[in-house]
């Protein structure tokens, strides 16, 4: 008997023991190729043989030291690659997972506020089907109906607009800059109704993960945000947990929308599952208002800081600059998306192929009109991933794609040290899962 709480409560998950590069190993020797980082975290793939020989040096060093009390080499220099990388924000703090961060970078919008006499701006705007963390409070700001479930009546009031998800809600009449005004009118006229006085901040994943599957904004989206924010007093807030750090083929995912945030939070890949680490960085005007004011930040957490994982993160980060893998996600995100569109091209049941670099969602669509959302549901994307297993490939498949309840998708987030074969790989694999799940579910 196992005395561990598995996600699946009555059943056993695989029992991993090894791996290399996209690849994952169980006891009995069996491997899986990763298509998705587990979650959008291995982003060097499994033992990297350079981050197990830095993950010893931070050993032999110090390990921890209260942040209230001491700062570390490890922190400062972590800090100073992210803000270089980060087109114009200035300073960070770690924590131990993306909640934390989301929820920290939130207190910090708060704060802000207050610290400038502002108190009454205490709602946040949040986007229908987004996600941002498990806690209560990051709960409360994510559409997502799943995760949300038997929490609601705990859940603190907010208020949501609709996600930018071109493929099904920008109109056939309507061109890209018709559909960013239309959306721009829809947050404004949100932030007129409850009040501008009483916002904080708006935020929004600059590209949806697990709730809809890789969807980036169009372009001029965030542009648009970004100035109604500034027009009325509100910060702009953007989740990049599974976003930023490379996964897009930027350092931050923004900035391919060409804005940047007043703060942002990112996680699974700072140290790409070497260490649970995660980040909110601020804009300097941000820093300067919470110094000015009361200068201390209204947050303490145990292993704020914590200067082995920061050592962990910060040779993941050299290591994709050292290796040039910010390339390779550009690269082998084209093959991808290029090959999925090829193999799936006489497949009405893959309705759109999208994403930025190695962030690709394929939405699984009714093959009858190859448009209507399939309603496969939890059973299928459960299909899908035992199928996947059964087939060595470990695949993160999701559900309620368009509204919480309608629609299925299948998310790509592969290590970035992904080879051109193990792409091919991937996509081949997908398409004999596919080829047996769509057919029972279709039926
Ligand atoms: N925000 C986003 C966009 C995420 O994808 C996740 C994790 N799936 C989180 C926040 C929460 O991160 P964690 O699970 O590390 O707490």
């Amino acid at each position: 008997m196992s005395h561990v709480i598995y996600k699946t409560i009555d059943s056993r998950p695989a029992w991993a023991s090894g791996g290399s590069g996209a690849w994952l190993e169980d006891r009995d020797g069996r491997r899986y190729l990763d298509t998705c980082g587990g979650v959008g975290v291995s982003s060097l793939g499994h033992r990297h043989p350079r981050i197990a020989e830095a993950m010893e040096r931070a050993a032999r060093d110090l390990t921890w030291a209260h942040a209230g009390a001491f700062t570390t080499a490890p922190a400062e220099e972590l800090a100073q690659t992210l803000a270089g990388r980060s087109g114009g924000l200035s300073h960070a703090q770690f924590l131990s997972g993306g909640s934390e961060a989301m929820e920290l970078a939130l207190k910090i919008a708060y704060q802000y506020h207050a610290e400038r006499g502002d108190r009454g701006r205490q709602l946040v705007i949040s986007r229908r089907q987004s996600y941002h963390g498990s806690t209560l409070a990051m709960l409360a700001i994510s559409g997502n109906v799943q995760r949300r479930s038997v929490f609601e009546p705990l859940l603190g009031r907010a208020e949501f607009v609709s996600p930018c998800y071109e493929y099904r809600d920008r109109l056939p009449t309507e061109s890209v800059e018709d559909y960013v005004d239309r959306l721009g009118a829809e947050l404004e006229a949100k932030i007129l109704e409850v009040g501008a006085e009483n916002v904080a901040a708006f935020t929004a994943e600059t590209v949806v993960g697990s709730t809809s599957g890789a969807v980036p904004a169009v372009p001029g989206y965030f542009r648009k945000v970004r100035e109604i924010c500034r027009r009325h007093g509100l910060l702009l807030v953007l989740d990049e947990v599974m976003a930023g750090l490379g996964r897009t083929g930027q350092h931050f995912a923004y900035l391919d929308d060409a804005v940047t945030p007043d703060i942002v939070a990112v996680g699974k890949g700072l140290a790409a599952g070497y260490a649970p680490i995660s980040a909110v960085l601020v804009s300097p005007e941000i820093h300067e208002a919470l110094g000015a004011g009361s200068g201390v930040l209204q947050n303490g957490q145990t292993n704020v800081n914590h200067s082995f994982a920061c050592a962990v993160a910060l040779e993941v980060q050299r290591t994709i600059h050292d290796e040039g893998l910010l390339d390779n996600v550009r690269t082998r995100g084209e093959q991808l998306r290029q090959s999925l569109v090829k193999r799936f091209s006489d497949s009405p049941a893959v309705g759109d192929v999208r994403g930025r670099g190695l962030f690709v969602g394929v939405e699984l669509v009714r093959p009858d009109d190859g448009r209507t959302p399939l309603d496969g549901g939890g059973r299928l994307a459960a299909a899908i991933k035992r199928e996947g297993l059964a087939r060595g490939v470990l695949l993160y498949p999701g559900y309620g794609t368009v509204d919480g309840e309608a629609g299925n998708h299948v998310l790509f987030a592969p290590p970035f040290v992904s080879t051109p074969d193990d792409i091919d790989d991937m996509v081949t694999r997908l398409g004999e899962v596919l080829d047996v799940c769509l057919a029972e579910a279709t039926h």
